[in-house]
């Protein structure tokens, strides 16, 4: 197995993100097959014991077992540093495995967390309840409020976490201030990056220490398999995540790196035409919504209080945005009348989904959190897809008449 045949390494660091994104951590067999190989074993046989030992001493490199490197696993990790423009990536086994690794892998009781109120439910159950069961003190804020983030800071204050855009409220966080405020203060910064992709936006170029992903979403963005993956510098990833890591488990089998592999290909062309087609929809929704009273939450639209904090820190604002009808009985009976978009809680799909947190993603949160992340009973979350934009218009606009919007 040779790495990327006739490559040199040099060159393929300085290709742009969509090129890294079809080619990047290209490995090639003897057989020279122009797809990524899938290597479905658990194990790795050797030429001779010295080899082995040399590899577990960790003096040579090479595969040992597929809890700790298998090699299309390893090509993808190296593609999604290659995009992340980082030093080195893990992949997990789906983003909340991410999630809980790069959390765990660094905290210990006595420590404080700081993270964003509006998060992914699950996120948020780590944050509320797994780390203060094993004694890490935890503090939720206001993301977009600036100043809120110092005003948490404790003297043990150990990582910052949050996802911009949120899900599923489509708050944006500033980066560069969140990022140089946990520099100064020696705090790891954790972004979940999973709205975004690194096709949309590279917190690293912010000053972020680790980026974590669900690559279940827009990196696969087909809806065919759960994966996820954490990117730091080598150092991080070596020392703090790999003893974590390879100690429990949460690895990525080879046949889901391969699917993501295929859908890393067309990443950069599926998230800018979806944010393309998510601005449209937005903006043909926008009065709808507003003349019934309701709220539009919308990044890539004017009348997102962060529009242009959003459009200067991405690349486009992604395939994801929520409005509010007002209540759960509009909600529903929008969601009943789509006729072509799926009622789904899944995102970053190529296919328009659309879902109710207060009652899926956002239900198993107390009623207190959720009215505190603002998903309220009339709110909708819509991931927009690949299908031309004037279907799916009309398909919202049909729904909205039948629901009486
Ligand atoms: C979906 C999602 C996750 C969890 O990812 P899975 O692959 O479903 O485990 C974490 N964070 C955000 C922001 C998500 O959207």
């Amino acid at each position: 197995m040779k790495k990327t045949t006739g490559m040199n390494r040099a060159v393929t660091r300085t290709w742009r993100p969509a090129t890294q994104a079809v080619r990047g951590g290209t490995w090639r067999s003897e057989h020279g097959e122009t797809s990524e190989a899938i290597f479905l074993s658990s194990g790795y046989t050797y030429d001779s014991a010295q080899i082995v030992a040399d590899r577990f001493a960790g003096e040579a490199e090479g595969m040992t077992y597929s809890r700790l490197q298998n090699p299309t696993v390893a090509m993808l990790e190296e593609r999604i540093a290659l995009l992340e423009g980082a030093e080195a990536c893990r992949a997990q086994a789906s983003g909340m495995a991410a999630m809980t690794a790069a959390l765990l892998c660094q905290l210990s009781a006595g420590d404080h967390v700081v993270a964003a109120r509006a998060a992914f439910g699950s996120c948020r159950w780590l944050v509320d309840q797994l780390l203060r069961r094993f004694g890490v003190e935890t503090t939720v804020i206001d993301s977009a409020d600036d100043a809120a983030w110092e005003g948490a800071i404790r003297p043990n204050t150990k990582v910052f976490f949050f996802e911009t855009p949120a899900n599923p409220t489509l708050d944006i966080v500033n980066m560069q201030h969140v990022c140089d405020l946990a520099r100064a203060h020696g705090i790891t910064t954790v972004v979940d990056n999973a709205f975004a992709s690194p096709a949309l936006q590279r917190p690293m170029e912010f000053g972020a220490d680790v980026v974590a992903y669900s690559a279940t979403k827009l990196m696969d963005g087909q809806g065919r398999v759960l994966a996820g993956a954490i990117c730091a510098s080598q150092q991080w990833i070596d020392e703090v995540l790999m003893p974590f890591q390879r100690n429990t488990g949460p690895i990525l089998s080879a046949f889901n790196a391969w699917v993501v592999h295929k859908g890393l290909e067309t990443l950069d062309l599926r998230a800018h035409r979806q944010s393309g087609n998510a601005v449209k929809l937005g903006e043909f929704l926008e009065p709808r919504i507003v003349a019934a009273g309701g709220r539009m939450l919308h990044p890539g639209l004017k009348s997102h209080p962060r529009h242009d904090l959003a459009m200067a820190q991405m690349d486009a604002t992604g395939p994801i945005f929520a409005f509010d009808v007002g209540t759960r009985a509009r909600a529903f009976a929008l969601l009943d009348a789509l006729e072509l978009i799926d009622i789904s809680n899944n995102i970053g799909d190529a296919r328009s989904l659309m879902c109710h947190p207060a009652s899926t993603t956002h239900a198993n949160m107390g009623d207190e959190a959720r009215a505190e992340m603002g998903v309220t009973d009339g709110l909708l979350r819509i991931n927009v897809g690949l299908e031309d934009i004037a279907d799916l218009v009309e398909d919202i606009d049909q729904a909205l008449t039948r629901a009486g919007i």
